[in-house]
């Protein structure tokens, strides 16, 4: 890991050089030995603005664009856009707690189509204007239930579940909803790498508590890798749907995200998902719930 950190301290600059591509299934070792390898061919390059620059920001590698400064979560969100979803002036999708530049990106692509939604309507609503983009102001504990079914073709929050004070299970069932048959789910929260999930909803636990014990002031969650399968996994079938399993190594280096990184998934709602075919599943439940 030190040669790592040394080399991305001072490999922020793109190179004009080919990529090597392997598609070869990795571990994650084996990630990141190929990345250490790779690391000195890769063309860098933003999938949200073109950048081709990246720091290290609050202790991660290449956290940073340092052009459009979005964060490496947003870089792959983008990525899977880039790679899976063909978006058109006729797209639609609703992207909660919008990040500024991937707004613009998503905006540019589909015109009306794209909605921004958040609990904040002071936070989003310069953004929404300087981008002609609808805001909806939600609380998603009370109005997710009342968001119109098979209507979106992307649906996109980073980090807004471990903001949620209240069932998250039942918001993001909500979320998947809302998905058009065929449209996608894109979505992230933090996850500890060797913990297991927690959760404190009580409003009297102090800022200092949650900072301490759940990473924010105002997160009310933690998610923990070692029990993700009997959480998020509970939920969905979440094999296959993370970043590393839909780039390879230089696909996601080139867009300055690291062999570290590991907690976006990108589900797809099957094309015919009636209520016939998935009576066991998610949509079902949620339709008895709402
Ligand atoms: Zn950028």
């Amino acid at each position: 890991m030190g040669t790592m950190k040394e080399r991305s301290s001072v490999l922020q600059k793109g190179r004009r050089a080919p990529v090597a591509r392997s598609a070869t299934p990795c571990n994650p070792q084996c990630r990141e030995d190929q990345q250490e390898r790779n690391l000195e061919m890769v063309t860098f390059r933003c999938p949200i603005c073109g950048g081709s620059e990246f720091v290290d920001d609050v202790g991660r590698k290449m956290e940073r664009c340092t052009s459009c400064r979005s964060l490496k979560r947003t870089r792959a969100a983008a990525l899977f856009v880039e790679k899976f979803v063909k978006l058109t002036k006729k797209s639609k999708i609703l992207h909660f707690a919008p990040e500024e530049r991937f707004a613009e990106y998503l905006a540019s692509r589909c015109q009306d189509g794209y909605e921004m939604a958040d609990v904040s309507r002071d936070r989003y609503q310069p953004l929404a204007e300087r981008l002609g983009a609808k805001l909806a102001v939600l609380d998603l504990c009370k109005d997710a239930k009342g968001l119109p079914s098979d209507t979106y073709d992307l649906v996109i929050h980073n980090h807004v579940i471990e903001h949620v004070p209240c069932n998250w299970t039942i918001v993001l069932q909500q979320l998947h909803r809302i998905v058009k048959p065929g449209g996608a789910h894109l979505f992230s929260f933090p996850i500890y790498a060797k913990g297991y999930y927690r959760e404190e909803l009580d409003p009297a636990v102090s800022k200092d508590v949650r900072t301490k014990e759940y990473g924010r002031w105002n997160h009310v969650r933690r998610f923990g890798r070692k029990d993700l399968d009997r959480t998020l996994g509970a939920v969905f079938n979440i094999e296959g749907t993370e970043a590393r399993d839909n780039f390879t190594v230089d696909e996601l280096l080139s867009a300055g995200v690291t062999s570290d990184f590991q907690n976006l998934f990108f589900l797809r709602k099957p094309k015919k998902a009636t209520a016939k075919a998935s009576k066991s599943g998610p949509k079902t439940r949620v339709a008895a719930a709402a």
